[in-house]
């Protein structure tokens, strides 16, 4: 199924871009929960980690290491780096991506 984030990665439907190379994709939340709430996905076509498989350990320490880059260089002293998996833990878009949010006080626990 194609979801929406298959249509940014196609250039289908335009995104605020902050990183791009051959493995992953990082952009701006549209609906941003904090100062700082950046998205950041594979461009393979993974639904959520609960569909990976050894063969995307490295890609998934990139997406990892990316997000520190990014959050680094937003000026971030803090910061929080979420995985939704599965509908009840809140996962809408189902391609795998990591919310990088700061930029403000969080909560803990979640709700
Ligand atoms: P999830 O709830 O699946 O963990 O996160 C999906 C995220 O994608 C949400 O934070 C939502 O605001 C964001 N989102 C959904 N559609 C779009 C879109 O078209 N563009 C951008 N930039 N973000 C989107």
């Amino acid at each position: 199924m194609t979801t929406i984030f298959d249509k940014i990665l196609s250039g289908q439907i335009p995104c605020d871009e902050v990183f791009s190379d051959n493995k992953c994709l990082a952009f701006k939340d549209i609906t941003p929960q904090a100062p700082t709430h950046i998205l950041i996905i594979p461009r393979k076509p993974i639904k959520s980690l609960k569909d990976i498989t050894k063969e995307d350990q490295e890609l998934l320490g990139h997406l990892l290491l990316k997000g520190t880059e990014i959050a680094n260089a937003a000026g971030l002293e803090s910061w929080r780096t979420i995985i939704n998996t599965g509908e009840e833990a809140g996962q809408t878009v189902f391609h795998l991506h990591i919310h990088i949010i700061g930029g403000r006080k969080l909560s803990w626990p979640p709700g």
